[in-house]
């Protein structure tokens, strides 16, 4: 994503003036992700870019009270008066090979002075990586998604690509021509990936992509959705990676893998060879922190009505707070390291998260409580070896392993009480995401389940 620079050019704005007028491009698209998880943006043409990269694009402050369904919230200091600006960080700038003569960047909401806007989520991630930074560490992430390819019926209905079954070479064939392209794309924005392989679901697809520093990994997220999205649809296909598009089916998830290192991010932190496990001290706070504010922590990584459709005992998902080694039913997995670099590839994965969120509050939120666990010494407790859903309420209560909340409502509830989370979001954008999600719930939980997916399906 990193733009190449030109031996005559000086600035870095200027150098992406050239690479853009290079590439053909003639609209930037200037990118944010807003409370209610949508991503939008405006777009410069090419000529004002370099002026537009110093000053930024406008937007109003009541964007941030809007949700999913274009309600604008009632918000506090969001009202139809006032402005901030929207600045890119050209170091997320990539031409997007899925739409003619067009690139992107990813913005910081910014005030009118330049400082971060108190509700800007990536201003929010930034203080956490900084929080991190200054506890000795940094963090790796990658969020790996599973989308499903569709087509449209008449009717306006979304049918699946395909019936085929879990990790089969049919899927593989009917999707063989769309996932190159996607691929394809991915390569050429600079996002690595790792493996493919049709999912459990139907027509269910996961593409997962190298882990990256925290801030890059949320960007990636962005691009990952976007192209997704924006490839199926040159296929004349709808890509959705809500988390449970077909209530009949398996879910989608954006498990998040992570892994600790030093603050220089060479040295990784994660592993403790001594460790039956595998993990460090380090590695257990981090882990114990997640599942602590967990109940609270899903308001921001499950944070759509719809989530709460996905997150079901026996379902692969995780339904409950517990951790365990390569255990697929817990909410936080430890995979299995590879062999060959056992220190570099110790991670674990949240499995509680889907891509309705906005990635920069999922993994600021996720740094925010693991931090909480490191500077309090938490403890995850035991590892689960079974799935928790067969064990026993008497038996769960014993070992501390608690139901994740069962609707979006109780999430909210929940991260309203989380001293620590509020705390790191700060009181505007806590305030305003409060209040967008609640508006969402209710709107949501008057309508039939029809309505729930078909405003889910295309957004996410
Ligand atoms: N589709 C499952 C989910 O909703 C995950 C299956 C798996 O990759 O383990 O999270
Ligand atoms: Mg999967």
């Amino acid at each position: 994503m990193a733009a190449r620079g030109s031996r005559r050019s000086s600035s870095p704005a200027d150098r992406l003036i050239v690479l853009a007028r290079r590439a053909g491009v003639r609209l930037v698209r200037f990118l944010y992700t807003d409370n209610g998880g949508v991503t939008r943006g405006k777009l410069t043409h090419v000529d004002g870019l370099g002026q537009r990269m110093a000053d930024g694009i406008g937007l109003t402050l009541a964007m941030q009270a809007m949700n999913m369904l274009d309600q604008l919230t009632p918000v506090e200091d969001m009202g139809p008066v006032g402005e901030i600006r929207l600045v890119p960080d050209p170091t997320t700038f990539t031409v997007l090979p899925y739409a003619p003569h067009a690139a992107a960047m990813i913005v910081d909401m910014r005030q009118q002075d330049g400082t971060p806007w108190a509700a800007c989520p990536r201003a929010f991630l930034k203080r956490q990586i900084a929080a991190c930074a200054q506890a000795g560490y940094s963090l790796r992430a990658a969020f790996e998604c599973e989308f499903m390819l569709a087509t449209r019926n008449p009717d306006g209905s979304f049918a699946l690509l395909d019936e085929s079954l879990c990790f089969s070479t049919v899927g593989m064939t009917t999707s063989a021509r769309v996932v190159d392209d996607i691929v394809a794309a991915f390569e050429a924005q600079g996002i690595e990936v790792d493996q493919f392989y049709p999912e459990y679901g139907h027509g269910q697809q996961e593409i997962s992509i190298h882990h990256a520093p925290a801030l890059a990994a949320a960007d990636r997220q962005v691009y990952y959705r976007e192209t997704v999205r924006g490839v199926a649809f040159n296929h004349g296909l709808y890509a959705s990676l809500a988390p449970k598009p077909f209530p009949d089916q398996i879910g989608n998830g954006a498990h998040i893998h992570f892994s600790l290192w030093d603050r220089s991010g060479r040295r990784p932190s994660m592993h403790d060879p001594s460790d039956v496990h595998g993990l460090s001290r380090a590695g257990y706070h981090f882990i114990g922190g997640v599942l602590h504010h967990l109940p609270a922590l899903l308001a921001l990584t499950c944070p759509s009505f719809n989530s709460y459709r996905r997150l079901q005992p026996h379902h692969w998902s995780s339904a409950y707070t517990s951790w365990g080694p390569d255990n697929r039913e817990a909410s936080v997995r430890v995979p299995s390291p590879y062999r060959s670099d056992v220190a570099g590839t110790t991670n674990a994965e949240l499995k509680a998260s889907d891509a309705s969120s906005n990635p920069y509050l999922a993994l600021g939120g996720l740094l925010a409580a693991g931090l909480d666990g490191l500077r309090r010494g938490l403890s995850p407790g035991e590892p689960v070896l079974v799935d928790p859903g067969n064990l026993s309420e008497a038996e769960r209560a014993a070992r501390n392993i608690r139901r994740l909340p069962g609707a979006l409502r109780e999430a909210l509830d929940n991260l309203e009480q989380d001293a620590v989370l509020t705390a790191a979001l700060g009181p505007l954008l806590t305030r305003s995401f409060l209040a967008v999600k609640r508006r969402e719930w209710e709107s949501f939980s008057k309508e039939d389940v029809a309505y729930e997916v078909k405003h889910h399906f295309w957004k996410f």
